[in-house]
């Protein structure tokens, strides 16, 4: 899963406003990030496969340490712990929320991956590859990304123009990229991949931060 990620993390805003939305998309994405530098180092392991399933060229064979069950559950705790501290969050409960992010990655991965995710270490795989239905995988990412959405738009309210027509029109913007994803070229290799991941993920945490400072989440 791709931009339906970012639907926990607008809910997460919704229900705790103080946390900056850059930080919940880097949250729901957080074990991604991990398995774009893993990927990099020669850590963890993918080859491009065009056709492997309908959506995806990724064969996600080896990666133990970002996307298994255990460690998804691993790098939620580690940013409990490591978030706990950080401006706008401060307790328990609201790290909490952002512990509950970075796992919604592990949840939403399980619908559309083919069996390439351990339960723990490289072993008992499982998936259940919406990648293989594209319009299906496709209405998935939607489905999240607005419903999120549309959840942090009813909480929020704009104070001006971008702010009311920008987290929309980004909306729509994250969908089209989704679309390139699955029907357009295939990455050129696992370091090409990574790096767009990396990038992407940057820009689109920065792109929310700045859009979410067009709206107000007091007295709605
Ligand atoms: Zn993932």
């Amino acid at each position: 899963m791709f931009v339906g990620h970012y639907g926990p993390s607008f809910v997460v805003k919704a229900i705790r406003p103080a946390i900056p939305l850059w930080l919940l998309f880097i949250a729901v994405q957080l074990v991604d990030v991990a398995w774009a530098v893993l990927v990099l180092l020669g850590i963890e392991k993918v080859r491009i496969v065009p056709g492997i399933t309908a959506s995806n060229p990724l064969d996600l064979y080896y990666m133990p340490y970002t996307h298994s069950l255990v460690a998804g559950g691993l790098w939620a705790m580690a940013a409990i712990v490591f978030c706990k501290s950080l401006p706008g969050v401060r307790t328990w409960p609201a790290a909490a929320w952002i512990g509950l992010a970075v796992f919604s990655h592990w949840v939403l991965d399980w619908l559309v991956h083919r069996p390439d995710l351990p339960l723990y270490d490289d072993t008992m795989k499982v998936g259940l590859g919406i990648w293989n239905y594209p319009a299906i995988a496709l209405s998935l990412e939607a489905l999240f990304l607005f419903g999120g959405l549309i959840m942090y738009l009813r909480r929020t309210k704009a104070i001006n123009a971008i702010g009311r027509f920008g987290a929309p029109a980004f909306g729509i913007l994250m969908l089209a990229i989704q679309c390139y994803v699955f029907f357009g070229p295939p990455p050129t290799s696992p370091g090409a991949a990574a790096i767009t991941a990396l990038v992407s993920y940057a820009i689109f945490a920065a792109v929310a931060q700045w859009l979410d400072r067009q709206r107000t989440h007091a007295a709605v």
